[in-house]
């Protein structure tokens, strides 16, 4: 199969492992958008989050936490963001990951999420609400 990251898994292509265990890889990101930023994988090959079985997302979000705690230890970030793309054009490789990025000052990123507080109906909520449960399986 012609993904990078089941090419990492497989030592074809080399990588700055952080942590294996039977169901998950995790390794510094290439670009180091900031100091520690680490991808977190799955061994078995599922593009993005909608093929994640509930067991899978079990095993992979069981590590966050420790690995989140070490670069926090290690580097004493003022926070850290987890990110997870999916889908093009946000996605660029279809294997999934997540991304844990500590954050320090003047990094060049941005702080938060996008704000539009004040800009959302009742209704509109309401409808939101109505339209995200009906797709809840
Ligand atoms: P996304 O699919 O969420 O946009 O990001 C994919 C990430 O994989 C990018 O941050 C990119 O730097 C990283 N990446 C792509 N190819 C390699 C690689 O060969 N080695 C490592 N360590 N990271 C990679
Ligand atoms: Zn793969």
């Amino acid at each position: 199969m012609d993904c990078i990251f089941c090419k990492i898994l497989q030592g074809e292509i080399p990588s700055y492992k952080i942590y294996e265990d039977d169901y998950v890889y995790a390794f510094l990101d290439i670009t180091q958008g900031t100091k520690g930023h680490t991808l977190v994988i799955p061994k078995e090959h599922v593009e993005n989050i909608y093929d994640l079985t509930e067991e899978l997302a079990e095993n992979i979000f069981r590590v966050i936490p420790k690995l989140a705690k070490a670069l926090k230890t290690s580097f004493n970030p003022i926070g850290l963001n987890i990110v997870n793309n999916n889908d093009k054009p946000l996605q660029s490789v279809f294997h999934f990951h997540l991304h844990l990025i500590p954050r320090y000052e003047n990094d060049g990123m941005e702080l938060s999420t996008i704000n539009n507080y004040g800009k959302t109906s009742d209704k509109s909520f309401k409808d939101i609400v109505k339209t995200i449960k009906k797709n809840i399986r």
